[in-house]
């Protein structure tokens, strides 16, 4: 039997109109979500989708309308220090103190959860992010993806089971990402639980176990990794072509032909439509230089559910 690490029953959230807004909005509709205990998580949706909503509700940082949250078997609403103390929270804005040293840093976060002395971990956490050469070093001395990783570390002093990152790869250069996700899959091999907000498909599909897609507040997909990708029916060909006489004549029924730079693409549903019967009608309209074709990935589902 799978454990649950987190649930969302029916979260509603609605914020008020204010002086700047003429009408209330509502950031989250009935929610329903299971977050199972050593999986890692991802929270997917374009902007505006309540991701930010959903994390600070958790976080105590905002107060949900209605329904329910529970965490690591704790309701919030009965336990909410409870429910405080089985998550970690990493932000999205890096806001450390320039004049600590990473050791530092992680001794007074353990003093702001009361952790004593003789239980705290700090050595084990520097490692655990591999920031242990730079224990004693001031933090503004560090790189982005080093402070990156001192905010995973200060989320995790009092050994929270669940771990949420909420857009951990923002403003991260590529090889500093990969970095910080083999830190991440070390905590989670670790037995962390891991939720990751992200409105970046590819991080998602790369990294989380399951993906729950939300839109305007509303969950419309949530799924394994692997069932969500094998939903994708599309199928791109990409043709470079020379000599393009009329793109109006490359057409056939049920298959979509969209015009590029000196090339045309061919979207269409991979178990209805044959590869040659494509090629031929394109070949009859250009000269075809070169092919490619694409599978689609995440992003195609994506950009169904969301019709963004
Ligand atoms: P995401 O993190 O997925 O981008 P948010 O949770 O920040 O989404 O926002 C969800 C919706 O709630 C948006 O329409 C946003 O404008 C609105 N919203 C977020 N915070 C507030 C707030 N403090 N007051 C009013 N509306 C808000």
């Amino acid at each position: 039997m799978n454990k649950i690490a987190l649930s969302a029953k029916d979260l509603i959230k609605v914020y008020q109109k204010s002086k700047g807004t003429y009408n209330s909005t509502l950031a989250l509709n009935k929610l329903n979500l299971d977050v199972i205990q050593g999986e890692i998580f991802g929270l997917l949706g374009p902007n505006g989708a309540g991701k930010t909503t959903f994390i600070n509700i958790l976080a105590g940082l905002t107060v949900k309308t209605s329904g329910k949250v529970n965490v690591w078997g704790f309701d919030l609403d009965d336990n909410p220090r409870q429910v405080r103390a089985s998550l970690g929270i990493v932000p999205q804005e890096v806001n450390l103190d320039a004049f600590f040293s990473p050791k530092k840093l992680l001794e007074l976060q353990a003093g702001l959860y009361g952790v004593k002395k003789a239980d705290r971990i700090t050595d084990v956490i520097l490692n655990m992010v591999s920031l242990n050469k730079q224990a004693d070093s001031y933090a503004r001395s560090l790189s982005g993806g080093m402070k990156r990783r001192l905010l995973i570390a200060k989320a995790m002093v009092h050994q929270p089971p669940i771990l949420i990152l909420d857009e951990p790869t923002a403003g991260v250069d590529v090889e500093l990402r990969k970095n910080l996700f083999s830190n991440i899959r070390e905590l989670n091999k670790l037995g962390v639980t891991i939720i990751l907000t992200t409105h970046q498909l590819n991080e998602a599909e790369l990294m989380c176990d399951r993906i729950a897609i939300i839109n305007k507040g509303n969950l419309v997909a949530l799924d394994t990794t692997e069932k969500l990708l094998q939903r994708i029916e599309s199928k791109k060909i990409k043709f470079k072509v020379k000599n393009l006489n009329d793109f109006e004549n490359i057409k056939m029924k049920g298959v979509k032909f969209l015009k590029g730079d000196s090339s045309v693409t061919a979207v269409y549903d991979k178990n209805k439509f044959k590869f040659d019967e494509i090629i031929k009608i394109v070949k009859e309209n250009a000269e075809i230089i070169d092919i490619s074709t694409d599978d689609g990935d995440l992003e195609d589902i994506f950009v169904e559910l969301t019709n963004n």
